[in-house]
């Protein structure tokens, strides 16, 4: 089983590009975009509506705590390069004027696969993580589990902290590490976040197939590795990640 999923991975990893840049960061809605929210007010404002059914699995607090947690992974570099100061995170009510992000959790009908979309009106990023979403595997059906779910015995905080100080650690790596299921580790809440909380401040998907239709060429490099935002197989940053952050702060800061 762990076989098959290792040579996929190598598959994308060989199609994917390191790091690039939304194409929609040219147009006049990009101000939405979290690089923008956390160049100009120092602030991200953020809020969640988990659906009733899926409670208490899909705990506020828990996933509230993994949503901050991806915030300060994506920032770490930047703050390292002085580019941003300490960016303060603040949950708000998802009917807020100035909000940034809204993350969406339950059974979808509309969005089938997990991901995140730009809302142009009001005006924010919008991350849906599908509970519905099932991966078939051979005879498996593979549901969208929450991190908790899978690791009951890890103190979040600490896992959490010991992620954000990473640099490439591999869903592989905590699966063996933390003795859990690779597929379903891969299927859970923080390994998704981290990645669409990349595509919340303004990075695209660099599989191969994605690249031409999301990505900006100007923006965009030619190396083939494996990070968040290409295989996503990732529960830190990579080198080609830090990279491809700084050079979004590094082009917006004025
Ligand atoms: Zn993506």
């Amino acid at each position: 089983m762990k076989m098959v999923v290792a040579l996929l991975i190598l598959v994308v990893s060989n199609n994917a590009f390191a790091w690039g840049h939304l194409k929609e960061l040219k147009t006049p809605t990009a101000h939405q975009y979290l690089v923008f929210a956390a160049l100009d007010w120092n602030e991200i404002r953020y809020c969640f509506e988990i659906d009733r059914s899926v409670r208490p699995l899909f705990d506020e607090s828990s996933v509230s705590l993994q949503l901050e947690s991806s915030f300060r992974a994506w920032l770490a570099p930047v703050r390292a390069q002085g580019l941003v100061g300490n960016v303060k995170f603040t949950r708000t009510a998802c009917s807020d004027s100035r909000l940034n992000l809204r993350v969406e959790i339950g059974p979808e009908r509309d969005y089938p696969a997990l991901g995140a979309y730009h809302v142009e009106r009001p005006g924010y990023s919008l991350i849906k993580l599908n509970t519905d979403f099932r991966r078939r595997n051979n005879s498996r059906i593979l549901d969208f589990k929450s991190l908790m779910e899978l690791g009951t015995s890890v103190q979040l905080v600490e896992l959490l902290e010991r992620l954000e100080l990473s640099v490439g650690y591999s869903v592989q790596d905590f699966a063996e590490e933390a003795r859990v299921d690779y597929v379903s580790m891969f299927w859970s809440t923080y390994r998704v976040l981290l990645h669409e909380t990349g595509h919340a401040f303004g990075l695209c998907d660099t599989a191969k197939a994605s690249v031409a239709q999301h990505c900006d060429p100007n923006f965009l490099t030619p190396v083939h590795e494996g990070s968040v935002m290409s295989d996503s197989n990732f529960l830190s940053l990579t080198q080609d990640d830090e990279a491809g952050i700084l050079r979004l702060f590094r082009r917006f800061k004025r």
